[in-house]
């Protein structure tokens, strides 16, 4: 038995969040309408989405030794997220993003590492799913699937950001899930590439369009979004995943799982921000039931 459902091996960041009538073009400003600051990363917002839907989560990563490590440690806690593996350097600051919003619900962001460029673990968890992304070195990814495979676990990668270099064919062979949305797609070069290096299912995410699942036995099948009036798309991605991992650490089968998440991710474009807006299971199982 693993110790959890879901082992999230990733980045924490705090997000400085503005909203503008639309975004600014290159050498431009523009005047916004508001601030804010918002816990976020990818991986403490794909943690805190898993466990608001009701499973057993550890966090993996790095912050620094400073207010805002302090900060996000807390809210991962005050989620239910165990972060006994939520490690603190004092060689670097908290990850940071900077985020526009415009009207519409478009963003477009700028995440500046800091202690997220120094994680590792020591040691690694038995969880029934270890789910990663790559605001963190790939190299610290590609070591926590090989653990995870040794283990037995299933590995779920959501390539976002996808490096400059691309992926190394080394951790495409260690993932049975990866979940790109569709920009990160073309980016990867195909589904079909994937599947060519031993990825297990591609489950591409299309925003307002749905979601394309494809398995290495060579079936591929669509799922409708969940229609809703979205205010702000920010975290859809990472409601998704987590409870994509979520589902599938519950063992269901993957068509259902993608249900599933695709109403997650339908209900975090309704609400502001990344963490405020990752949905329980209570209001993901009210919407598929609608
Ligand atoms: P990302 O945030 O990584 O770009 P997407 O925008 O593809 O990810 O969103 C992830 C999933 O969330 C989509 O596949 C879809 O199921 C759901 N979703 C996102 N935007 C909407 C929307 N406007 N209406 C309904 N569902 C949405």
């Amino acid at each position: 038995m693993s110790a959890y459902d879901v082992v999230v091996v990733g980045s924490a960041n705090v997000d400085l969040v503005a909203s503008t009538p639309r975004l600014p073009q290159p050498g431009e400003t523009v005047l916004g309408t508001h601030v804010a600051e918002h816990p976020g990363g990818k991986g403490l917002n794909q943690a805190v989405a898993a466990a608001r839907t009701g499973c057993t989560v550890a966090m993996l990563g790095t912050v620094g030794d400073d207010d805002a490590g302090r900060y996000l440690r807390s809210v991962a806690a005050d989620n239910g997220v165990d972060t006994t593996r939520l490690t603190i350097t004092d060689t670097a600051p908290t990850g940071r993003a900077v985020i526009t919003v415009d009207e519409h619900g478009e963003n477009t962001i700028v995440v500046v590492p800091g202690a997220n460029a120094a994680a590792s673990f020591d040691g690694f968890p038995t969880a029934t799913v270890v789910l990663a992304q790559l605001e963190i070195p790939v190299a610290v990814v590609v070591a926590a699937f090989q653990a995870a495979r040794a283990a037995g676990s299933t590995t779920v990668l959501n390539p976002a950001p996808v490096p400059a270099t691309g992926l190394p064919a080394a951790l495409l062979a260690l993932c049975d899930v990866v979940v790109p949305n569709q920009h990160e797609i073309g980016l990867l070069g195909g589904v079909d590439r994937l599947l060519e290096h031993g990825v297990g299912a591609v489950i591409v995410t299309r925003g307002a369009s749905g979601v394309n699942v494809t398995e290495r036995s060579g079936s591929s099948w669509d799922v409708a979004a969940v229609p809703v009036d979205p205010i702000d798309t920010t975290g859809a991605g990472d409601a998704f995943c987590g409870a994509l991992a979520s589902r599938l650490a519950a063992g269901v089968d993957v068509r259902d799982a993608v249900r599933y998440a695709a109403a997650a991710g339908a209900l975090a474009t309704t609400a502001a921000g990344a963490v405020p807006s990752l949905p329980t299971d209570a209001s993901i199982t009210r919407l598929l039931g609608a």
